[in-house]
């Protein structure tokens, strides 16, 4: 199987920024695991601008572009040295990729980032990509990562894409507010009802960033897990086809 993990920042870090190492490394060695099995895998990372926050000391996340384009700069470089590191001892040639929007805009450019995928898993490297937060920004980039995994799914032509996050899945309500909300184990078709669950338009950190998450399970051309990347270990239970997470299947056209 050909798989996109994308990796949020909650689950990289702890809320002062700085790396979660004991999960970090759960990782790296599950991911590593899972290749060695062989399975082809590109990870999408978050956690660059969290990581120069920590680095830089600064006293919380900054609100204004410039800074979190210089926290951006600082992390990445953190964020790979230590993929390169943990995924190393594992024996894992790790490749760095960043990309803004006009890179998957333009067929040319788009045609050339996917030919480069497609010859790092030849070369058996793992990808790993983030959106190149130096030049982009919320307004005129991809905007979130959800989005740039679902993109890199689809120019990979990829089985599956997880997205791992610090929630269970899609409920049948918020579980922060309805102690009989339920997680949806399976979702056949995105109807409007489902777009709603996920806090709709205008609202898109209404249930956690589920918003975003639906959207990248209608652009993504293959099946979608949503689960929480709190255990590594949910990557297992979800090759062996348990019950976790929710899981979008990709609709027949
Ligand atoms: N590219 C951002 C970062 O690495 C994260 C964006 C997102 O998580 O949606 O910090």
């Amino acid at each position: 199987m050909r798989l996109v993990i994308k990796i949020g920042t909650s689950t990289l870090t702890h809320a002062t920024g700085r790396l979660n190492l004991r999960r970090f490394h759960a990782l790296c060695e599950t991911i590593s695991d899972i290749k060695n099995a062989g399975h082809e895998v590109i990870l999408v990372s978050s956690g660059a601008i969290a990581m120069g926050v920590g680095k830089l000391g600064l006293p919380a996340r900054p609100d204004d572009v410039p800074t979190k384009q210089a926290a951006a700069a600082v992390g990445q470089c953190e964020l790979m040295d230590a993929y390169d590191r943990s995924f190393g001892q594992y024996h894992h040639t790790v490749a760095q990729l960043l990309i803004a929007r006009e890179d998957v805009a333009v067929p040319e450019r788009r045609e050339n980032f996917s030919n480069t995928l497609f010859r790092l898993l030849a070369l058996r490297a793992l990808p790993i990509i983030n959106e190149n937060d130096t030049v982009s920004t919320a307004e005129f980039g991809i905007g979130d990562n959800d989005t740039l995994a679902a993109i890199v799914a689809q120019s990979a032509q990829a089985d599956l894409l997880i997205l791992l996050s610090d929630i269970d899945g899609l409920f049948s309500a918020d579980p922060h507010r309805d102690a009989n909300a339920k997680r949806i184990p399976v979702v056949e078709a995105i109807t409007d009802d489902i777009r709603k669950l996920a806090g709709g338009k205008g609202t898109p950190n209404g249930t956690g960033g589920m918003a975003t998450k639906v959207h990248a399970a209608e652009i993504c051309g293959c099946d979608m897990v949503i689960a929480n990347g709190f255990h590594p270990s949910v990557l297992y239970d979800i090759l062996e086809g348990k019950d976790v997470g929710t899981r979008f299947v990709r609709e027949k056209k």
